[in-house]
């Protein structure tokens, strides 16, 4: 299928993409990386009336280290965050994730922007993002609001962006001496979307994020303040209630979930 015809915009400023978002309203839709907004136009399940692409906005394509802060512009692709020393020094989590993310061919066009903002319980990034407690730049006409990655994701394929606002960039805290952190998923095949995944962070604080055990990705935070193993993975099932999919029961989930917890456990050696 192909998707139905629409206006394109290539904006060169941020002002520019928020006055086509304000004059169009629910008809504009953001285009960044485009691999998961033109499959779904290509699939007819959505008809925007014009797509604005933001690739020409270099201000949203770096990564900065900022005092105690990596903040990673929302146009970074998971290419280059696969790539980057100072993820891999700052943020060790987010480069363990991101190998996780379909292939090749699609990491380097994908955007981390693109991923937050599409908010797939599915997806790698939102619950790191939740383990390392980021928070996101929304930019709109009125100014800037930074939110909790905990307040961010609000439902289903809906995050706390309001109409007319740009995801500009997420702020990681960095990685302290000690602080430690693991990517586990289980998946049918290397790139495949995860069965049940889990983003665990150990610092001051514990973190688990599951991804894929609901409608947004889950902090599990019954089982991360607890100090056993054992209490902690019957906690777990307070924490999560997933639903079955096409392919996995919700017992299934839950049980896959537990092992994940029990291996991130061992390999933090809380
Ligand atoms: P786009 O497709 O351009 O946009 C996605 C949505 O976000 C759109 O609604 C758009 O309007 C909005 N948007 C984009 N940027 C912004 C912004 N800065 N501010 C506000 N709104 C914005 N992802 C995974 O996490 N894990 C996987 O295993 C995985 N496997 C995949 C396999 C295949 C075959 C494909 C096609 C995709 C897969 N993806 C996977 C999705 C991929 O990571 C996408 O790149 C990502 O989800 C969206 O990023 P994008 O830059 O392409 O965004």
């Amino acid at each position: 299928m192909k998707a139905p015809a629409f206006a394109y915009a290539k904006p060169r400023a941020l002002a520019e993409v928020f006055a086509l978002l304000e004059r169009h309203g629910e008809g504009a839709r953001i285009l960044a990386g485009g691999q998961s907004l033109i499959p779904s136009l290509n699939m007819r399940l959505s008809s925007p009336e014009i797509l604005v692409d933001i690739a020409s906005l270099s201000s949203l394509k770096k990564v900065v280290v900022e005092e105690k802060i990596l903040k990673i512009g929302a146009l970074v692709t998971h290419s280059q965050i696969e790539k980057s020393e100072e993820v891999r020094k700052h943020a060790p989590l987010l480069a363990e994730a991101v190998t996780h993310i379909a292939h090749p061919a699609i990491r380097n066009r994908g955007t981390l922007g693109g991923s937050l903002a599409l908010a797939d319980p599915a997806a790698e990034y939102p619950a790191c993002a939740l383990a390392l407690d980021a928070v996101f730049l929304l930019e709109g006409r009125k100014g800037e609001r930074r939110v909790k990655a905990c307040d961010f994701f609000k439902g289903l394929f809906e995050t706390a962006l309001k109409p007319g606002e740009v995801l500009t960039a997420v702020e990681f805290p960095i990685a302290r001496p000690g602080d430690k952190s693991v990517f586990l998923e289980l998946a049918r095949r290397q790139g495949d979307y995860a069965i049940v995944g889990l983003a665990a962070f150990k610092g001051p604080e514990t973190r688990f994020a599951f991804l894929n055990v609901g409608p947004t990705p889950v902090l599990a935070k019954r089982a991360s303040r607890e100090r056993s193993l054992e209490k902690a993975r019957k906690a777990l099932l307070g924490d999560l209630d997933p639903a079955a999919d096409l392919y996995s029961s919700a017992e299934m989930k839950r049980h896959l979930a537990g092992v994940l917890l029990e291996r991130a456990w061992n390999r933090l050696s809380i």
